[in-house]
């Protein structure tokens, strides 16, 4: 569904991304692991549009968007649920909902995606007149993501989606992001919680200082000394 070839990303002159490639096939759950500062943020946002690689590929179902405007990409199919889950704090969150559906104009379509979307998160429909800035971190997460999947992506990006969560609404998100997938949506998984990342995934990527220096099934991850000490807790 994605290919990346051989992209190279730079802000300014630093380098964020050195000849990274990987793949995503419909219907998996990918994820991306690596500490702070590796590339991971920058990798999602250079697939999304918001960063042009100066180097490399993106394929996205056999077409070219390396480079191409935001709007174009979340229009072929491509949602980007940002680090740091940016709601629009003044607008109620019916608000929210009803502008990531902005580019669409299938106006039976978008009702029965708000339905989908209230029915996945039900905290956001008690909640729907409530102002997005009143909101608890986990549920500008919750948000956040039911804003992405309003333009009823095939490909979602999902960056740090627990950061700042507690366990138990970490859990729940986990699930959320499960049942997303099984409707149909498939997911690259930006996480700092690798053990839980690789729980739900069918691959991961480890990215380090700007390079993928391991990839495979959690399995094959998990039995990779170096990768075991280096994000697993080493045991
Ligand atoms: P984090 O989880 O901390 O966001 P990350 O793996 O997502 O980490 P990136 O945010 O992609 O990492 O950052 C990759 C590299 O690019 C880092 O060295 C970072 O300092 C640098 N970088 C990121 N954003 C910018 C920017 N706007 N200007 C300059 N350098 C940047």
């Amino acid at each position: 569904m994605l290919t990346i070839e051989n992209i190279n990303v730079y802000y300014g002159n630093i380098q964020a991304l050195k000849g990274v490639s990987l793949t995503i096939n419909q219907g998996e759950i990918v994820t991306l692991i690596g500490a702070n500062g590796a590339g991971k943020s920058t990798l999602l946002k250079t697939i999304s549009g918001l960063l042009k690689p100066k180097q490399g590929q993106i394929l996205f179902e056999k077409s070219s968007i390396a480079g191409n405007a935001a709007q174009s990409i979340v229009k072929k199919g491509i949602s980007h649920v940002p680090e740091g889950r940016r709601v629009f704090a003044n607008m109620t969150v019916e608000e929210n909902l009803e502008l990531g559906a902005f580019l669409r104009k299938d106006k039976a379509g978008i009702k029965e995606d708000f339905e989908k979307v209230y029915q996945l998160f039900p905290r956001l429909l008690e909640r729907k007149k409530q102002q997005a800035g009143t909101l608890s971190g986990g549920e500008q997460q919750m948000l956040a993501m039911g804003r992405a999947l309003m333009a009823r992506p095939r490909l979602l990006l999902l960056d740090e989606p627990s950061m700042g969560l507690a366990p138990l609404l970490v859990k729940t998100i986990f699930k959320i992001i499960e049942e997303i997938n099984q409707s149909g949506t498939t997911i690259l998984l930006v996480e700092q919680n690798a053990n839980m990342a690789l729980s739900i995934a069918n691959r991961a990527y480890v990215i380090e200082t700007g390079r993928v220096v391991a990839s495979g099934t959690p399995e094959e991850l998990d039995s990779s000394d170096q990768v075991k000490l280096a994000y697993l807790g080493g045991h």
